[in-house]
């Protein structure tokens, strides 16, 4: 994809400080870090987002995920890893070349990942039953 960032950053067009790359991956730090050591893992293909994202390169990216979680956890003293992945506008996501953000997370750290609500007692096997039958 001629314009996208992350195509350009595989291509060594734009520069990133890479941390891990494969024959189907690319990792490197993340510009603005939620926390120290704040990784992005991408397909080497450009793909959107999950939707159009072929199986192939999805277990190539959580392969390599796992790899740098292990590293960030040895490397940076990390007492933990929240893996995020933004699909579409709506869910927040920017930039779009499937990525995978890999936080690392450290004892008392007060990084707030997932804000929870509760549901209306009706509304929880309802919403099961609805994600369920759209397989
Ligand atoms: P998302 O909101 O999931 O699409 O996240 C996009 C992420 O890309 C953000 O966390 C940005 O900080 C990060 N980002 C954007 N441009 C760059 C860049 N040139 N190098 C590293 N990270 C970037
Ligand atoms: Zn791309």
């Amino acid at each position: 994809m001629d314009n996208c960032i992350f195509c350009k950053i595989i291509k060594g067009e734009i520069p990133s400080n890479k941390i891990y790359d494969d024959e189907n991956t690319f990792a490197f730090l993340d510009i603005s870090p939620v926390s120290r050591g704040h990784t992005l893992v991408i397909p080497k293909n450009h793909c959107s987002d999950i939707f159009d994202m072929v199986e192939d390169d999805a277990k190539a990216v959580i392969t390599a995920t796992k790899k740098i979680a292990n590293a960030a956890m040895n490397g940076l003293g990390a007492q933990g890893i929240n893996l995020l992945n933004s699909n579409r506008k709506a869910a927040g996501q920017e930039v779009f070349h499937y990525h995978m953000h890999v936080i690392p997370r450290y004892q008392d750290d007060r990084v707030k990942i997932f804000p929870v609500q509760k549901y209306k007692e009706t509304d929880f096997k309802a919403t099961a039953d609805k994600i369920k039958n759209a397989f």
